[in-house]
């Protein structure tokens, strides 16, 4: 970095920060010190355990609707034992029923405090608060830029609500606006919110569906005189916003205005890349926009994104590579100052500083630069700065609190962080190293980096494609293109390293277009059976034999093998059943992730264990349980079938793969894969078949040890009891693992978090057409907030996309067959005979489409609320209390998985005791187990397996044995530990 501004740089921020600092009178000071929001932040700094729940307890208090319920979540957050009360605060709490009279008066002093905190940073929660707040600023000189505070826009109303509520307020701007030069008046918006359905996978969809209603805005704010900025988001949206907006500044009718701004985070590693991307486009373009550069308010959440999906890491991971980055970007941005102006948004002293260092000794002038800071977090820095003669704007956030919460949850985390310049300058930091130079860390330089902070295992799970990713979406599209051409062909069983040719084919039809095949399928017959059984007994000894390192090895390979086809196998997957490609994807990295795991645990298991003593040695150790046959669903085509099977080779079991009919195709993909991947002829062997033929022959034989089945509950029990009859010659008891279906709830509770909630029901309800044994089908609603939450419920899910599952911007695909979908019908028919229907909407009228459809005020014993659909069906009841809605959630013969949106502490220790289910999902969906992160199954009548992907998954492939030696001769034996 250049040292041609430092001495200036650091001149300049000596001033700014002695006018920044100047004295307070001794009545605000004192005032100050007795307000007790004040002091909740000083308390916050010094307790980490009390800043982590107070945070909490503030993020869920604007759903709290009586002042018993604040009472009680007071007490509930901050008597958790992490928290270290300060006196003030335990008197505050001591209080014994949270609807006494004391509660009631800490219940209003608590919401007050949150309140007078949130009025610190949102400029008001109406239009008229808001003008005032901008005739006060405008007195001290300063410009204002409006943001409107919102929920997170799940729904097209929301989006279209928010887009009026911009035209609406810059029409109460417009007198304060200006046509020409700086523009005194400016409203910020973000690109999500014009779009509900926004997703990187699907650009051109985005662009179509927010390019309407950007123009509209940038239209009217030219007539109204009011300037416009694009804000940033998340990472996942950063390319797909830039590059909507070049694209739309680039047209005739705004390609002359200089009234609309972008903004680039500097805490992003590309954020330098990018900054030079837009010189070269502005120079192409001719007129200058204006590029805010800030540092960056999704650290946290970007961090963690990354290490949950190991993503690399987008953010810096240092505070001074991001400082020393925003520096660069500035110096960059302004030695360009006459293609683009830049907006210097910053609470750092120094950061400011530097820019103004670097705009006097460039001579730039005033109009190509504004320095920018957030209402209410730095007003001594921003009065400093209009008094050294600077632009300065002021973010403006205004709107009610509730949606103002995150919001105002960004502001606290920020000014009671360790690294924050702010937190810094109260501390007892030397000034001249709270103003001297960032200094970049070795990691500056450096891509790609993937971090494990906070990891508790050592597996690795595979990453899933990226769709943010210019590359992998590339990829993806490419994979569609080729897997079509490659429809139509044929597929045979492979039995002992033979294909053979059955006289009867099915045909594997594409459920979105069911004109096209995807393939035929060779249907094995009984003879085929009995010749597979009979090649896999001859293989049985030598595989049975075969160190666990070979064939953890061939595990391997075949993980590698499922990684080097992702994009295709997600293209087959896509076609065959109807699975969206963000889902296949994932899908594809539960495959991989089955077999390095498994490979993994077999070779813990192998060692097995010693209790030795002198004179005897005892060794406990595992062999494979002889043959198996695995039956598996078609709803996941690929993850459950690989699973299943290599976790009976891996434990030396000679496997027979019996795939379902509609995914065959899918499963012949895999089998080419294990046979490339070197598991010998007869150990393991492909037979699709009809289930109803060769299923039962195969459940019967009395060569076959093993059965490992997942599908319905009806199947699976007919299994068991086949399996239980010991057929004529046979001479073990089979072993028979059967994951079977669910009807899982999610309860919803007063405290929850709306846009979670609705987001999270959605999507376990309507993803992959709710075909997942774990698809969310009821939804338990509080009275308090069934009301609200409905409503969002079905616009929510009216918003989504309908369509093909092979093109990006669908979100809904079909279900996998004609037969699916009447039966889903008959059951929705049976619903409206039950129930009231909230909702139901036009689909496609090629392919087997179901309506997402939801049925509202549902008994808890109605058929639609007890037998398992399989389909895009969801029951919404209703419950009194907590406790009802528990004991409604467990009143069905299922006990799969579950799912809970609460903050209220109590509600979820409740949960995690008393919702009887294998897998309790809390505050998130309720599908998308990982392996090992969420070993998965379920009890009751959804299964007798131990969890998929988890440690004791393969114990059920095994037989355990001992093998006791008297190592005693003649008295004499080898005593370790005793010298002779
Ligand atoms: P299904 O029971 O109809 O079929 C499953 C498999 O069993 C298929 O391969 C089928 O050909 C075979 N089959 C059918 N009749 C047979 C018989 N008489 N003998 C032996 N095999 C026979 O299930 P499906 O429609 O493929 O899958 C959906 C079901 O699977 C749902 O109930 C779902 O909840 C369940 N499922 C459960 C899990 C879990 O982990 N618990 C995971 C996925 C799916």
């Amino acid at each position: 970095m250049s040292d041609l501004y430092e001495a200036q740089t650091i001149a300049i921020a000596r001033q700014l920060w002695a006018a920044s600092q100047e004295s307070r009178n001794f009545f605000s000071q004192l005032r100050e010190q007795m307000r007790i929001e004040d002091k909740l932040l000083g308390w916050a700094m010094e307790h980490p355990g009390l800043r982590v729940q107070l945070f909490r307890l503030i993020d869920c208090l604007p759903s709290l609707r009586s002042k018993t319920e604040v009472a009680r979540h007071l007490q509930e957050y901050l008597s958790d034992p992490s928290v270290e009360l300060p006196e003030a605060l335990k008197k505050l709490l001591n209080f014994a029923q949270p609807d006494s009279l004391p509660a009631q008066a800490a219940a209003t002093t608590f919401t007050t405090a949150v309140q007078a905190l949130a009025h610190k940073y949102i400029a008001g929660e109406t239009t008229e608060q808001v003008l005032k707040t901008i005739g006060r600023l405008r007195k001290q000189g300063m410009l204002v830029t409006m943001d409107i505070l919102g929920e997170a826009v799940i729904t097209e109303v929301e989006a279209q609500q928010y887009c009026d509520r911009y035209l609406d307020l810059m029409q109460h701007l417009s007198p304060l606006g200006q046509r020409e030069g700086i523009n005194p008046v400016q409203v910020s918006v973000k690109l999500t919110a014009f779009y509900s359905q926004f997703d990187p996978l699907d650009v051109s969809g985005c662009r179509a569906k927010v390019g309407e209603p950007i123009r509209r805005l940038l239209h009217r704010a030219q007539e109204l005189g009011v300037a416009v900025h694009f804000d940033m988001e998340q990472y996942t949206y950063k390319d797909i916003t830039l590059a909507i907006l070049k694209e739309i500044l680039l047209e005739p009718e705004f390609r002359d205005r200089a009234d609309i701004g972008l903004t680039l985070q500097a805490y992003l590693r590309d954020s330098y890349q990018d900054a030079q991307d837009l010189i070269t486009w502005a120079q192409q373009r001719g007129t200058p926009i204006t590029v805010r550069v800030v540092k960056g308010a999704y650290w946290d959440q970007e961090v963690i994104k990354a290490v949950q999906q190991d993503w690399p890491l987008p953010v810096y991971q240092h505070k001074q590579d991001t400082d020393a980055n925003f520096e660069r970007i500035t110096e960059l941005l302004l030695s360009h100052h006459t293609v683009l102006r830049t907006a210097i948004a910053s609470h750092n002293v120094r950061s400011q500083a530097r820019a103004i260092a670097i705009a006097q000794h460039q001579r730039i002038p005033p109009t190509a630069m504004e320095c920018q800071v957030l209402y209410g977090m730095a007003d001594k820095l921003a009065k400093a700065l209009v008094d050294a003669g600077q632009t300065v704007r002021v973010y403006c956030p205004y709107g009610d609190l509730i949606p103002g919460m995150a919001y105002l949850i960004r502001r606290l985390l920020e000014n009671t962080a360790n690294s924050s310049f702010l937190r810094q300058q109260l501390g007892a930091v030397n000034i001249d190293e709270l103003l001297a130079p960032p200094q970049p860390t070795a990691d500056f330089g450096a891509g790609n980096v993937h971090v494990t902070t906070g990891k508790t295992s050592t597996f690795a799970n595979a990453a899933n494609s990226d769709y943010a990713r210019a590359s992998q979406r590339e990829a993806i599209q490419a994979a569609l293109i080729h897997v079509h051409r490659q429809l139509g062909q044929t597929y045979t069983p492979i039995i002992n390293g033979d294909r053979v040719h059955p006289l009867e084919y099915s045909e594997s039809l594409n459920p979105s277009q069911p004109e096209e095949i995807v393939g035929r399928v060779g249907l094995a017959t009984i003879e085929d059976a009995e010749h597979a059984i009979r090649a896999a007994k001859a293989a049985q000894a030598q595989w049975q034999q075969t160190p666990v390192a070979e064939r953890a090895t061939l595990l391997r390979r075949a993980a590698n093998l499922l990684e080097a086809q992702r994009h295709e196998l997600v293209a087959w997957m896509c076609y065959e059943v109807g699975k969206v490609v963000a889902e296949g994807d994932a899908e594809v990295s539960e495959a991989v992730d089955f077999c390095r795991y498994y490979a993994d645990e077999m070779e813990r298991l192998s060692g097995g264990y010693d209790r030795n003593f002198p004179g005897e040695t005892n060794h406990y150790h595992y062999q494979g349980r002889g043959i198996a046959v695995v039956i598996s669903p078609w709803n996941f085509p690929l993850a459950i079938p690989t699973g299943m099977t290599v976790a009976a080779l891996v434990s030396g079991n000679c496997t027979i793969l019996k795939p379902a009919d509609p995914a065959a195709v899918t499963a012949a993909k895999l089998a080419e894969i294990l046979i490339a991947a070197g598991f010998p002829p007869g150990v393991f062997q492909f037979l699709p078949g009809r289930g109803s033929v060769i299923g039962p022959y195969l459940t019967k034989h009395p060569d076959v040890h093993l059965i490992a089945f997942t599908g319905s509950q009806e199947v699976g029990c007919r299994i068991i009891a086949e399996a239980a009859v010991l057929q004529r010659g046979q001479t073990h008891i089979k072993r028979v693992i059967a994951e079977m279906g669910g009807k899982n709830a999610i309860i919803i509770d007063e405290s929850a978090d709306l846009d979670q909630a609705v987001a999270g029901v959605v999507q376990s309800a309507f993803g992959y057409s709710g075909q997942k044994c774990s698809a969310c089908s009821r939804v338990i609603v509080l009275e308090s907030i069934y009301q609200p939450f409905v409503q969002r419920l079905v616009e929510a899910t009216q918003s989504l996309n309908i369509g093909p599952a092979h093109l990006p911007s669908t979100r809904v695909g079909p279900v996998v067959t004609a037969a699916a979908r009447d039966r889903i019908q008959e059951y929705i028919a049976k619903g409206q005979q039950e129930a009231e229907l909230a909702l139901s909407v036009p689909v496609p009228s090629v392919g087997y489409f179901v309506s997402p459809t939801i049925f509202t005020n549902v008994p808890p014993t109605a058929t639609i609320a007890q037998e398992e659909i399989f389909g895009p069906v969801l029951a919404v009841l209703r419950a009194e209390t907590f406790s009802q809605a528990i004991e409604i959630a467990n009143a069905t013969a299922y006990a799969l998985t579950g799912g809970l949106y609460s903050r209220t502490p109590s509600h979820i220790q409740q949960a995690k005791v008393q919702f009887a289910v294998g897998n309790l999902y809390i505050n998130r969906g309720i599908t998308g187990a990982i392996v090992d992160r969420q070993p998965f199954g379920g009890f009751k009548l959804s299964g007798i397996g131990s969890k998929a992907g988890g440690r004791d998954y393969l114990l059920q492939f095994l037989e355990p044995r001992v093998i006791t030696e008297n190592v005693q001769r003649q008295g004499f034996a080898p005593i370790v530990g005793v010298d002779d």
